[in-house]
This record gives structure tokens, sequence and C-alpha cells, in this order.
């Protein structure tokens, strides 16, 4: 590792509408409110974010990001967004695979998985779709020698089954909320898993024990941004209801929410920032080239 005490978020959507205030939607790094934003990453000591993709119409939307903004990129068509993906789309992205293989800030597909939590993705046609899309994703990841990040939402044995049928170098299972006895399944694999905002909650006591007890070599820390905001970004419904606005989750918020981990297992913030980059480096091998 070059640097001490670095921070890579592994997981951040800045190309959703809620941070384009921050990051502006025409991706001029000019654009004052861009340049103080991602001046601050640094400032954080956050090396760098994965930005996923979640739809063949944002493709190149997270590719501008990351080539624009000196951030890290993937491609893929998130189980959300099955229902409406066309079989096209997957040809669009295994065109985009082959022809982007030479850009050092794509490293991985994704975000691909499956959600068996939302009860409109639940319908039996859709959960095979949800499938089919899955299964074509971990092939092209193999393909094209790519690992991959995981939307995991009720889905981990379903993903795993997969995994184990179709052999991919490795990844991440992001936002990862499932069994010990899951999470160790993953990580025999070859995965990492993800840990954001949600670990800092209290009551989140299944997400802090797996936090606290696995293997320091199998996490890798996210901010999810926007979503999944730490405690100290959410405003209960009555304070919302009275005009108190909901707090945006950043990659800024990266390095308290890995603090929240590394107290619960013990460890210096430092020593926690220098193992999960670590991580982040196993789990997605070309980000190790754009740290330097
Ligand atoms: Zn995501």
């Amino acid at each position: 590792m070059q640097r001490r005490g670095i921070w890579i978020d592994t997981h951040a959507h800045l190309d959703a509408s809620e941070l384009t205030s921050f990051v502006h939607p025409d991706l001029q790094l000019e654009t004052q409110g861009a340049v103080e934003f991602i001046n601050k990453f640094a400032i954080n000591n956050i090396a760098i974010c994965v930005i996923p993709a979640v739809e063949k119409s944002n493709f190149n939307t997270v590719r501008a990001l990351a080539q624009s903004h000196g951030q890290a990129y993937a491609i893929g068509i998130h189980p959300l967004y099955v229902p409406q993906a066309r079989q096209d789309d997957l040809q669009v992205l295994d065109e985009q695979l082959r022809q982007h293989k030479d850009d050092p800030r794509l490293v991985a597909v994704g975000e691909i998985g499956l959600d068996f939590f939302l009860p409109t993705l639940c319908s039996p046609d859709i959960r095979a779709k949800q499938t089919e899309f899955y299964r074509t994703q971990l092939k092209l990841a193999a393909k094209h020698r790519l690992p991959v990040i995981l939307h995991v939402r009720k889905s981990a044995d379903e993903l795993l089954h997969g995994l184990r049928e179709i052999k991919v170098p490795g990844g991440i299972a992001h936002a990862f909320n499932g069994s010990m006895q899951q999470a160790l399944q993953f990580v025999q694999l070859g995965f990492k898993l993800g840990f954001g905002g949600a670990v800092t909650y209290e009551r989140a006591l299944n997400l802090r024990t797996l936090s606290a007890q696995l293997p320091a070599s199998a996490i890798v820390m996210e901010t999810d941004s926007p979503d999944i905001p730490p405690h100290w970004l959410y405003t209960l419904a009555e304070d919302r209801a009275l005009g108190k606005p909901q707090g945006v989750n950043t990659p800024l918020e990266l390095p308290r929410i890995a603090e929240t981990v590394a107290a619960l297992r013990g460890l210096h913030p430092l020593d926690w920032a220098d193992q999960t980059t670590a991580n982040a480096c196993a789990a997605l091998p070309k980000l190790s080239a754009l740290l330097v």
C-alpha cells in the first residue's frame, strides 16, 4: 500500500439525481460544485469511489463521471431495472465490456444480482427474468475476466447457487445482511462483503455482529450513496413532516462509517483503513493501479 490511512468507497452511485447538486449533470469537471466536492475526497482521505451502473442508459454516464473525476466504475444491469430491461441490453453490455476492456477505470461488472424482497420483483415471471439476467451477466464477467458487484436482498442462497455454477473472478456482495454462514460461503468463493451506513444504527444487531466477527480480510467499506444514510444523517418521519430534510449521504461519510466498524472490532481507524483498502484492491484488482 502506497499511503497509510486512505479509504476506498466501493459503492457510490455518484450519478444519482440526489447528488446532482454536487456532481453536475453535464459531467463538466469545471463546474465549481463538482470540483469542490471531489476536492473534499482527498481532504477526507478518500482515495477513490467505485461508481456502479444500474441500467444500459447510464453505462456512459458512470464511465464519463469516473474518467472526468478520477474515479472507478462498473457496468451492469441492477435487478431493480431488470423488469424494464430488454434482451438487447445484455448484448450492449457484452459489447461495451469488450470495447472498454483496456480502460483502467472499468473495474467490475455491476451492479448485478437478485432482489427477492420487493414484492413487485417477486412474481414468478420477474423472478425468472431476474435469474436469467443474473446468470447471463455472471457469464459475461467470466468471459471478460472481471469481478462482479452483487446486490443481495433476500437472495443470498440463490446468488451463491449461481456463483457455484458460473465461476467468476470474485467480487463484492454489497450491502450484505445475511447470516454468518452465508457470509462465509461468499468468502469461500473469493468474495468480500460490503458494509455501509446501516451498520451505524445500534439496533442493527446482525450487521454489527457480522462486521465485528468476520475475518478482517473479508470486509470492504461502502456508502451506497445516496442510499442507506448513516444514523447521523437520518431524519425521523415526524421531523421530515416539520420540514427538516433528510441528510444527503455522500462518499464523504465513509471514514465515519468505517470508524464505527473499527470501534466494533477494537481497531485503530488507520489500521482499518489500510486493511479495507487492501481488501478492496484484492476484490477489484484494477483499483490498485489507480491508487498510485
Ligand atoms: Zn447500489
